[in-house]
C-alpha cells in the first residue's frame, strides 16, 4: 500500500509537473492549480524551497531526505559504465503551463534502456537557471527528460542549456510558449528528443529526488557532461513565461557520482 501510494504520489506530482515565485492572487488562479501551495519564493513566510518540508506530511523527505536533488556534480569517479541506450523517435506533443514549469508530454513509445531496464519518456521540461551544477558553475537554463519503468522507477536525464546559436530542435516548442495556467494543449508541433542531446554523451550518474515536491528519492540521475545551446531570444523568452524555478543545490551526504569515461 506504502509503495502504491509512493507511485500515486509520484504520478500525481508528474502530471502536475512543476509553481510560481510570485504567488498570484488566488482569484486568478484556476480552481484546478489552487491546491499547488508551494513555490519558489525565498521570503519567510513563502512556500518556497526552505519550507517545502513543512507545507505537507508527504513532503518531509523535502526537509529530511538524505538523497535529495540537485547537487552540484564534481570530483566524480571516471569509470566505464554501460552506455546510455536511447530509443527515442519523433513525437506530436503537448504543451502544459502549470505557472512552475512548461512541460512537454511526449507521445507513448520513445525509451530508454539503461542497465538492462526499460524507461518510457513521459516529459519533459524547464528549469531557470539550472538546478543542478557542473564543477560549481550554473547554467541559464536546464532541460530535464522524465522517465519511467514499469514499476514507477524514475530515471531523468538533466541537459545544461547554456546561450550560443538558436536550438533548432526546441523551435516548435518555442512557438509554442504557453502562458501560466494553460492545462494540457495538442500543438501541430513535431519534436524529436534526439535531437535535444549533447553531441557527447559522456554524464554524471547519482541516486537523488525529485527536485520539486514530494522530493521522492526514486530517481536515477544521469546528467550530461555537455550542455546545449539556446539562443539569448530563446533564454529571454523563457524567462519572461516564468520566474526562477530551480530548487537550490542540496548536501550531497556522502553520496557516490560516477562520471562516464566513455560515451
Ligand atoms: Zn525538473
Amino acid at each position: 500500500m506504502v509503495q502504491l501510494l509512493g507511485v500515486f504520489i509520484l504520478a500525481w506530482s508528474l502530471l502536475l509537473g512543476h509553481s510560481p515565485a510570485w504567488a498570484a492572487p488566488p482569484s486568478t488562479i484556476p480552481p484546478e492549480f489552487q491546491a499547488l501551495t508551494w513555490t519558489y519564493d525565498s521570503g519567510e513566510n513563502s512556500h518556497g524551497p526552505s519550507h517545502w518540508g513543512e507545507l505537507d506530511s508527504e513532503f518531509a523527505l523535502c526537509d529530511r531526505g538524505q538523497q535529495q536533488s540537485p547537487i552540484n556534480l564534481q570530483n566524480a569517479n571516471p569509470t566505464d559504465i554501460p552506455n546510455l541506450d536511447f530509443h527515442y523517435r519523433a513525437s506530436s506533443v503537448q504543451v502544459q503551463n502549470n505557472g512552475r514549469t512548461l512541460q512537454v508530454n511526449y507521445e507513448p513509445g520513445s525509451y530508454l534502456m539503461l542497465e538492462g531496464q526499460r524507461f518510457d519518456l513521459l516529459q519533459f521540461h524547464f528549469h531557470h537557471p539550472s538546478e543542478h551544477s557542473l564543477e560549481g558553475q550554473n547554467y541559464p537554463m536546464e532541460l530535464h527528460l522524465v522517465h519511467r519503468d514499469r514499476q514507477g522507477k524514475l530515471a531523468v536525464i538533466g541537459i545544461m542549456i547554456d546561450r550560443g546559436e538558436e536550438n533548432q530542435g526546441l523551435r516548435g516548442v518555442w512557438e509554442n510558449l504557453v502562458p501560466a495556467y494553460t492545462p494540457a494543449t495538442e500543438t501541430s508541433a513535431q519534436i524529436n528528443a534526439n535531437q535535444l542531446l549533447p553531441a557527447k554523451a559522456t554524464s554524471y550518474r547519482y541516486r537523488g529526488s525529485l527536485t520539486t515536491p514530494p522530493c521522492s528519492e526514486s530517481v536515477t540521475w544521469i546528467v550530461m557532461e555537455q550542455p546545449i545551446y539556446l539562443s539569448s531570444q530563446q533564454i529571454t523568452a523563457f524567462t519572461q513565461l516564468l520566474p526562477a524555478n530551480n530548487r537550490p543545490r542540496q548536501s550531497t551526504h556522502g553520496r557516490s557520482l560516477q562520471l562516464d569515461s566513455s560515451p
